[in-house]
């Protein structure tokens, strides 16, 4: 499609994969089955530094933590945003230097802390941004005096959800206006290099708005913390950046995004060398963006396999052997994912157009899952191509947030994992066993 290491086009659909290959995968690797395409991660992050070039780009680790991915990320140039001391280990693991691991605190577990605490005593560039004072105090106890960015809650809030909406929340950062007076006290204690904030998923086209005007809350900070004698090094305004889940929806414009963010951000950073730094003078810092979904949301589907056809009063239910435990999305925040019966040959969530073979009809499908759960849907009532027992389907945009929420509800062992990379396939996660659930009973 297009060369490794350029951009490619601003989005692929899932009708784009090809459905041969997916079924053969399917053959081979049994199902459900996660397939990650690492020359489309690539790609994702080109684009990002193609829009962003002068910012320092890190990617939000939790939307995919698998290696084969964090290691095309480590290789594209992007730096490492961790929610966790396991994925500080797993970003260390990926061969990711301390100087380009970033460490976001939220409520810690002080085996945490202990952790990252202990690879910072190896790798003092490594960088900790706290949300709480009490964080900041449980460091000190801990003997940390290194890089410290603190972020904020600006006080808005965007996203496809409420429940991933963070801008706003009181959970999430301290409250901007106190965030001057204590980073004042704290630079004389740590090296204060950032203040971050992060709104939430899904910054569309339509929501700029909030995201400007986080941006802006953030460029005034900044120039508030400057104009004390911090030394800020970065002023990260987090991640959030969408991908169109249906099919009719237009991808991200990412230049427009990236113009919004530093026209927005003021005289603070991401400037060419010869901006406008001049005019406040005293701001020399550079924008920082974390995106995590937009990364690899695309370069992923899952593959699942009809079980069950019947005929129910609404709709056709077609259970697969994918749940909620495999992809949690659709039942945690009602979230659409495209699906295509790959064995039928048609793209199914669009027009209800017959499908390429011609014989089959296109009827109002819920595909349902294995567990007992109502909430256990991966879609209700969409015009698919009637599917029959023993056929695979895919599901769109799974890269982002798939495997890395599945679970073990039900006692459903959760999916094997393969990473493509060219023409080679490789297994990545090998599929979860029956025996792996119990082994930790005592
Ligand atoms: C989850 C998260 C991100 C990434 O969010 P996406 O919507 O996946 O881009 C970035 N920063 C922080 C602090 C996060 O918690």
């Amino acid at each position: 499609m297009s060369r490794v290491g350029d951009g490619g086009p601003a989005v692929r659909r899932l009708a784009e994969w090809d459905a041969t290959d997916l079924l053969a995968l399917a053959e081979e690797y049994d199902t459900p089955l996660y397939v990650i395409d690492r020359d489309r991660v690539a790609e994702n992050c080109a684009r990002l530094r193609e829009a962003f070039p002068d910012a320092d780009i890190s990617y939000a680790v939790k939307a995919h933590t698998g290696q084969a991915v964090l290691r095309t990320v480590r290789e594209a140039g992007l730096d490492a945003e961790c929610a966790s001391a396991g994925e500080v280990e797993r970003a260390f693991e990926a061969g990711f230097t301390g100087n380009r691991i970033r460490y976001t605190a939220v409520n810690p577990p002080g085996r945490d802390l202990d952790r990252v605490v202990g690879r910072w005593q190896a790798n003092p560039e490594l960088t900790i941004t706290v949300g709480a004072a009490d964080t900041v105090d449980r460091l000190r106890d801990r003997g940390f005096d290194g890089r410290l960015c603190v972020r904020a809650n600006p006080g808005v809030g965007a996203g496809h959800h409420e429940k991933v909406r963070t801008g706003a929340n009181a959970k999430f950062g301290i409250p901007i206006e106190r965030v001057a007076d204590l980073a004042e006290a704290w630079a004389a204690e740590f090296d204060l290099v950032g203040v971050h904030a992060h709104a939430g998923s899904g910054i569309s086209g339509d929501d700029l708005t909030a995201h400007r005007e986080l941006v802006s809350r953030m460029g005034d900070l900044a120039r508030e913390v400057e104009s004390r004698g911090g030394g800020l090094e970065f002023v990260d305004v987090g991640g959030g950046f969408g991908v169109p889940y249906r099919s009719e929806e237009p991808p991200l414009d990412l230049d427009a995004v990236a113009a919004a963010t530093r026209e927005a951000l003021g005289d603070v950073a991401g400037r060419s060398p010869a901006g406008c730094q001049a005019e406040l003078g005293n701001v020399d810092a550079t924008l920082s963006i974390e995106p995590g979904r937009y990364v690899v949301a695309d370069a992923g589907v899952l593959l699942t396999r009809v079980n069950t056809v019947k005929e129910a009063r609404d709709a056709t239910v077609v259970g697969v052997d994918a749940g909620m435990t495999t992809l949690l999305r659709p039942a945690m925040y009602g979230a659409y994912h495209a699906i295509r019966n790959l064995s039928a040959g048609v793209d199914s969530d669009t027009d209800g157009e017959p499908n390429a073979t011609g014989d089959r009809e296109t009827v109002p499908v819920t595909v349902a899952g294995p567990i007992c759960e109502s909430a256990d849907v991966l879609c209700e009532e969409r015009p698919l191509s009637r599917p029959e027992r023993g056929e695979v389907l895919a599901v769109g945009n799974a890269g982002a947030y798939g495997y890395e929420m599945s679970n073990t509800y039900n006692t459903r062992p959760r999916p094997a994992e393969v990473a493509r990379s060219g023409t080679t396939v490789r297994l990545v996660r090998r599929r979860e066993t029956a025996a792996d659930l119990t082994e930790l009973e005592r």
